[in-house]
């Protein structure tokens, strides 16, 4: 125990939008802060905010932040008296905490004996039932051969007594990651066996667990505390339905789902648990309740021994700061209440990740040339103008929380933070939350775990219509005239004089041609586009904001950047990204026919096809991996391999080519 403790320096043995956030509690309690870099985070947010920061490695997290030795190495270089492990990387790691106290230095968290007790999935469903915590049914035992062996039943025999469809989980899993739906018995054996084999390779320990699949469950989760003093409480409730792979996008507090014998009897669940492994520090104990069982059983999942992504609904509804409660708790002071402040009002978040939703969530990469959300919202980011998002971590840029005295107030202040929020350079999920938000079943409070599935065709991506191209088109027009009029400003690569007075631009926007011409006319132009010639008076640029009035009554605004000849430009909600037409066309990039290109920057993991070899369509070829997701490149058509032009180790950008089927 570490009764009455000082701490004088925090060292934040993570990155991104989570160190920040834990460094700047740190700084309002007097505790100085350390931050720790790879080489891809040099220039980093979290690296600028901190008082000092050490270098700790190469880019990949293998190499840096999941080094433990460099960790304390840079906790001695400064002098560190305290670590906080943030969430992911080492923050479950039980070794890691043990290494952090045996260097005589405070880990905050849970002590090592905890963070084991509860750190593998089977371990911690046995303690739940030996506290009488309801588990889904399953098996979790030792039995770890697939088939029947030395008097074993084996976990196909298992899974068939369970029934399907049976739910495989590697027990050392997380982060949405090692699990697997088996419906029936012709894929059974071959999933236990890849699922071994992927367990083995992701977390480095290969023992599996079968749960019955629960089909339409709600993910619903208690948030505890506890201190050095034999005190544990709860802060309540989350509800984490709505998710992509497993992996949470939007979580709020309280839960629809819960009346107050629920929050009670899981309330009272979570707090048995903690209780009976004396846990101390935050933690969140994971429950899924059967969206479809008027009863509305509870069955545990899993604990999760750190501060959670989505603490913030918590510290919304309770007033309470997590961060600061995981300080003191870890300083050895007694938490000072029996229960959580009574709740107040009601508080969504949603991640912000670097990913396309129209192509299956994959990861993005790029600059973000600018990044600003309104002051609305809470906005826990990790990122900042000029950031490059990269493939070595994470594809989270980080959080929005809105917190409002009602569900329907808190998803509409929230919505509307994101369809003005201006991160341009970057594809993220940005719009496909703010229509999450605005849809009648999350509004009615209709939620579970396929959510994105039931509703993908309500939730996918409209086209643009005319008049909001119309729109992006004349702003982005409209900023660069008015940056041509500044000194040493130049004129766009793509404009031609068309008449003597005429200026005319195209704009490409997927297969789309935008064309657009303007003359000087009165005190300001004329815009012809789409059919419609558009009288427009008034237009200012202040920074990236353009404004124009247009036939002489409606005025309008928009954000605008040009780079590189695209104008990103948010109007109306949308971002638009117009790419402008070069005067000389460029053949020397046109697609290689049967060419198969990488659709992300990434590594090659696994090359499965050699050149020759004949293919039916769908083949699998390539797989890439980037910010811990793996995507498989598959033959378009049947055909043979002609060329491979990459090998596994490789390092490919976005649109290389990787293949060639013919
Ligand atoms: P939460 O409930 O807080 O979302 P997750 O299990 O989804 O918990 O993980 C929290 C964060 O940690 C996520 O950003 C996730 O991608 C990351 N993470 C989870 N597991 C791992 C892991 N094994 N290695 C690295 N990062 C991980
Ligand atoms: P992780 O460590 O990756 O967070 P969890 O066990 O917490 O793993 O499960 C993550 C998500 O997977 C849950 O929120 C839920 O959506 C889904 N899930 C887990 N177990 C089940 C189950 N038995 N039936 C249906 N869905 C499940
Ligand atoms: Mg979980």
């Amino acid at each position: 125990m570490t009764a009455g403790r000082r701490l004088t320096k925090l060292l934040v043995a993570n990155r991104g939008e989570i160190a920040i956030r834990v460094m700047r509690t740190a700084r309002q309690m007097g505790i100085a802060t350390v931050a720790v870099y790879s080489d891809a985070d040099a220039e980093a947010p979290h690296v600028r905010f901190a008082d000092e920061a050490v270098r700790i490695g190469p880019p990949p997290a293998r190499e840096s932040y999941l080094v433990i030795a460099n960790l304390l190495e840079a906790a001695r270089i400064t002098g560190a008296d305290a670590i906080h492990p943030g969430y992911g990387f080492l923050s479950e790691n039980a070794a890691f905490a043990e290494a952090v106290a045996d260097a005589g230095l405070v880990f905050v968290g849970p002590p090592a004996a905890v963070i084991r007790a509860l750190g593998s999935k089977q371990a911690a469903k046995r303690l739940a039932e030996q506290v009488g915590v309801p588990i889904v049914p399953g098996y979790h035992g030792d039995d770890q051969h697939t088939e029947a062996r030395d008097g074993r039943d084996g976990l196909a025999a298992r899974a068939r007594a369970l029934g399907f469809p049976v739910l495989v989980k590697a027990s050392a899993g997380g982060g949405g990651r090692g699990m697997r739906v088996v419906r029936g018995e012709a894929e059974l054996v071959e999933a236990l066996e890849r699922a071994r084999g992927e367990a083995l390779s992701a977390f480095g320990d290969d023992t599996l667990l079968l749960e019955r699949y629960v089909e339409r469950p709600r993910h619903i989760e208690i948030q505890i505390l506890g201190d050095t003093h034999g005190n544990v409480v709860h802060l309540y409730e989350r509800e984490c339905s709505i998710q992509r792979r497993h992996q949470k996008i939007v979580e709020e507090a309280p839960s629809v789902a819960l009346d107050a014998r629920l929050r009670t009897a899981m309330g009272e669940a979570a707090v048995a648990l903690g209780r009976a492994v004396g846990y101390v520090g935050a933690g969140t104990v994971e429950f899924i309740v059967d969206s479809r069982d008027p009863a509305g059983a509870f069955y545990f999942l899993e604990v999760n021994t750190r501060l959670q992504v989505e603490h913030p609904v918590t510290e919304a509804i309770t007033g309470l700061d997590l961060v600061r409660e995981q300080l003191r708790i870890a300083r050895g002071e007694p938490l000072g209440y029996a229960s959580a402040p009574a709740p107040r009002g009601w508080a969504i978040e949603v991640r912000l990740c670097a990913e396309d939703t129209d192509r299956e969530y994959l990861p993005t990469t790029g600059t973000l040339h600018a990044v600003d959300l309104s002051d609305t919202v809470r906005a826990d980011l990790g990122v900042t103008a000029g950031s490059e998002i990269g493939i070595h971590y994470d594809s989270m840029l980080g959080k929005v929380i809105a917190h409002a005295p009602t569900r329907a107030e808190a998803a509409q202040v929230l919505g509307r933070a994101l369809e003005l929020a201006w991160l341009p350079g970057v594809i993220t999920n940005r719009e496909l939350l703010a229509r999450i938000l605005a849809h009648p079943a999350f509004l009615a409070g209709e939620l579970h775990t396929h959510f994105l599935d039931q509703h993908a065709g309500e939730l996918a991506a409209p086209q643009p219509g005319l008049d909001r191209l119309r729109v992006a088109a004349m702003a982005a027009t409209l900023a660069a005239i008015e940056r041509r009029r500044a000194p040493h400003a130049f004129a766009p690569p793509g404009w031609r004089n068309v008449r003597s007075a005429d200026q005319a631009c195209v704009y490409h926007l997927g297969d789309r041609e935008l064309q657009l011409a303007y003359r000087p006319a009165g005190d300001g132009f004329e815009l012809a586009i789409g059919g419609k010639t558009i009288p427009v008076t008034g237009v200012t640029l202040v920074g990236d904001r353009v404004t124009w009035t247009e036939y002489g009554a409606h005025r309008r605004a928009a954000r605008v950047i040009a780079n590189g000849g695209r104008h990103f430009v948010l109007a109306d909600g949308a971002l638009v990204v117009l790419v402008e037409a070069p005067r000389f066309p460029d053949h020397a990039h046109e697609a290689v026919k049967g060419g198969l290109v990488a659709p992300m920057p990434g590594k090659v993991v696994k090359v499965l096809v050699t050149e020759g070899q004949h293919v039916a369509a769908g083949t699998a070829l390539v797989v890439l991996e980037a910010m811990k997701m793996e995507h498989t490149v598959r033959a378009a058509d049947a055909g043979t391999v002609q060329a491979l032009h990459v090998a596994v180790g490789d390092q490919v950008d976005a649109d290389r080519l990787l293949a060639v089927v013919t």
